[in-house]
């Protein structure tokens, strides 16, 4: 795996931060970071695209970022939050299928939800060109030099997806890592993590529990994303140890090729 990057297209918890309705300090800061949209990230090397997760502000990330190409998309879950954006793939389906990958349970239900773009059998123009493709737990994909392993983690009661790219990890929605993917997320240069609020919720991790997954696995660097309003980006940043940071909408960081531990998953 060469050089690659990744940009946040979002960082906020599934309302989305401002919140409707609330005059909170964070919901009306003036601060730019504390303008999160829904969860999802743009990864790509020299030739090559892939996002995790498509929530309702897709088309809007899409365009900020001037996405012009995609090569895969990944979905973590099928909650609104991370799939409501999949109409707006039609943009990158134009010359050719696009390939989709989710869990067997999260095909089946983007099968149901989206039946009137997937189903070839309806009579609509400009729908999506989707390849849905089952992608197993620890199974790994490539595009184009990434290497993308799909590791199973729990989200209250469900179980659900977060991806390991060469050495990023990608782990949002999570309440609880299972043994076998705590081993998958060693030796990472980076991992991003979801801190969902201060205080415990039954299916996101705390800040607490993020910064003990951080140091139980230890990445050289890490990124908190999925943020809810209740954390300032500036005043959270300043309390964290120095190797972790807040990730915010639009940051872009490089992420490192292929290192020793990945060499030892995958040959
Ligand atoms: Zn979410
Ligand atoms: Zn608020
Ligand atoms: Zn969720």
């Amino acid at each position: 795996m060469t050089a690659c990057s990744l940009t946040f297209l979002g960082t906020g918890t599934s309302h989305g931060i401002p919140v409707i309705g609330c005059t909170c300090p964070v919901c009306t800061s003036s601060d730019e970071r504390d303008t999160r949209l829904r969860s999802s990230v743009l990864i790509e090397d020299e030739n090559h695209a892939l996002v995790i997760d498509t929530g309702p502000e897709f088309r809007l990330q899409a365009l900020k970022h001037k996405i012009a190409r995609l090569d895969a998309v990944f979905y973590t879950h099928d909650h609104a939050d991370h799939i409501n954006g999949i109409d707006d793939l039609r943009s990158f389906s134009r010359h050719g299928p696009l390939r989709v990958y989710a869990s067997r349970n999260v095909v089946e239900t983007i099968r149901v939800r989206f039946s009137y773009a997937l189903d070839a059998d309806v009579v609509a123009g400009g729908r999506p060109h989707l390849l849905l493709t089952v992608i197993k737990p620890y199974e790994t994909v490539a595009v184009g030099t990434m290497n993308v392993t799909a590791l199973p983690i729990l989200h209250g009661g469900d179980e659900i997806f977060a991806y390991r790219i060469g050495s990023l990890g990608y782990v949002t929605d999570c309440s609880e890592v299972p043994q076998k993917s705590v081993e998958y997320l060693r030796g990472l240069d980076t991992l991003v993590v979801d801190a969902l609020r201060r205080f415990p919720h039954p299916s996101h991790f705390s800040l607490f529990e993020a910064l003990g997954l951080i140091s139980h696995v230890g990445p050289k660097h890490a990124y908190l994303t999925h943020l809810s309003h209740g954390f300032a980006h500036q005043e959270l940043e300043e309390e964290l140890p120095p190797s972790v940071h807040v990730a915010y909408d639009g940051l872009v960081i490089p992420i490192g090729g292929e290192n020793e531990k990945e060499k030892e998953l995958y040959h």
